[in-house]
């Protein structure tokens, strides 16, 4: 049977498989942990609990070593040919950790007359960073012009056309996201960098992506990667941003003149460990088949419109990788309602703006998005639930 691997692992969540009633779909908000991730914390708690510092006692020894060794840890996972050559910072999230670029780095980066572009129908977190930092440059007399990065209506992918025509020589910072967190689309992190050209930074946010697919660094040619531990079945609180530090000055890590999320890194180790166990291709063609079975479903459904890339790929050349994230709306029922109506049938969704920035969808909508824990049944079900309804 091809289903029994995902079964072995999905038996390797408790809260997953002790509530068989429910269906989680809602891990773009945050991710169920398996067993390996709560022994590692218990482990650690148990044996080593100590604050990092080098020199004389054992478990204070083995926490800095466990710091030092998840850095490394974290730019192998991510596809660093160099890990030595780049820099590990621990983070709470996605959203700290994309402040943390926009306060410390990006000043000593930008010169006055540059321009960074920011897309606008992003998580707020990739875009309010951005928008602060320019201000905060203004008040010290350093203009930074923002070049808004639009997204192709309905196709849930940025519309790299536009940016190719708004970049110039002065476009020197981009921040882009990985996979989007309402269209559920990978973002074609190439085609900017065809757009912006070999000398800008460029920034992504990988909170949906980091743990979803096999990530590679070097293909896709960016310079940092901020993602969240808890999307990637690890504790809420731990994070990491990756700096490959081959363009612009040094982004120093801290960490060392605090006490570290010990817990929090030991779960990201152990996270990190298991979905590579698992393995990220599997993980990702099996939440991509039950997001293509879903939109398959709602698409035979009037009722049911379905938010950003269609699933057949376009007859144009901007192909769309799609992940396992599907967003939804009814054409009568608002969608908080049929967030409630799905609960009351056991199924966890997202149900209201999912923080988009300005240009986001101006409706609220109900997201689905998965993880190798969700299962064909559940899409069946669900789908069956969403038929029922008038
Ligand atoms: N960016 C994207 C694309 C996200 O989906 C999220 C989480 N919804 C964030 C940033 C923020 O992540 P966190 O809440 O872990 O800081």
């Amino acid at each position: 049977d091809g289903h029994a691997w995902q079964r072995a692992l999905r038996a390797q969540f408790p809260i997953v498989t002790g509530h068989p009633e429910l269906a989680y779909l809602d891990s773009a908000a945050t991710a169920q942990k398996p067993r390996a991730v709560l022994y590692a914390v218990q482990s650690y708690l148990t044996t080593s609990n100590a604050n990092a510092a080098r020199g004389t006692y054992t478990w204070a020894n083995r926490t800095t070593e466990l710091v030092e060794r998840t850095r490394e840890r974290v730019a192998r996972f991510l596809g660093d040919p160099r890990p030595e050559s780049s820099a590990v910072h621990f983070t709470g999230g996605t959203t700290e950790g994309l402040r943390t670029v926009a306060r410390d780095w990006l000043p000593g980066f930008l010169r006055d007359g540059d321009e960074i572009v920011v897309p606008d129908a992003d998580h707020q977190a990739n875009i309010a960073p951005w928008r602060e930092a320019q201000r905060l440059l203004a008040r010290e007399g350093v203009r930074i012009r923002l070049v808004p990065m639009p997204y192709q209506s309905g196709s849930g992918d940025y519309d790299h056309r536009v940016l190719a025509e708004r970049a110039s020589a002065r476009t020197r910072f981009v921040a882009t996201t990985h996979v989007h967190h309402v269209y559920g689309g990978d973002m074609n992190v190439r085609r900017i960098r065809e757009a912006v050209g070999p000398e800008a930074v460029i920034c992504l946010d990988a909170a949906q992506s980091v743990g979803h697919l096999p990530f590679s660094v070097a293909e896709l040619d960016v310079d940092f990667v901020v993602f969240s531990g808890h999307k990637a079945l690890a504790l809420p609180g731990s994070g990491a941003v990756w700096a490959r530090q081959a363009r612009g000055p040094a982004f120093v890590p801290g960490g060392w003149s605090g006490t570290p999320n010990t817990v929090g890194i030991v779960s990201l180790e152990a996270a990190l460990d298991w979905l590579e166990g698992a393995g990220l291709d599997r993980i990702e063609r099996w939440t991509a088949d039950l997001a293509t079975r879903l939109t398959e479903g709602l698409r035979r459904l009037d009722a049911y419109e379905i938010l950003g890339c269609p699933l057949s790929l376009a007859a144009d050349t901007a192909v769309q990788r799609r992940l396992g994230i599907v967003t939804l709306r009814h054409r009568a029922i608002d969608s908080g309602d049929l967030g409630f109506i799905l609960f009351s049938h056991g199924f966890m969704v997202r149900s209201d703006h999912h923080c988009q920035g300005d240009a986001g969808e101006k409706t609220g909508s109900v997201r689905v998005s998965l993880h190798v824990y969700n299962t064909v049944e559940e899409i069946d079900r669900l789908l069956s639930v969403l038929a029922s309804l008038p």
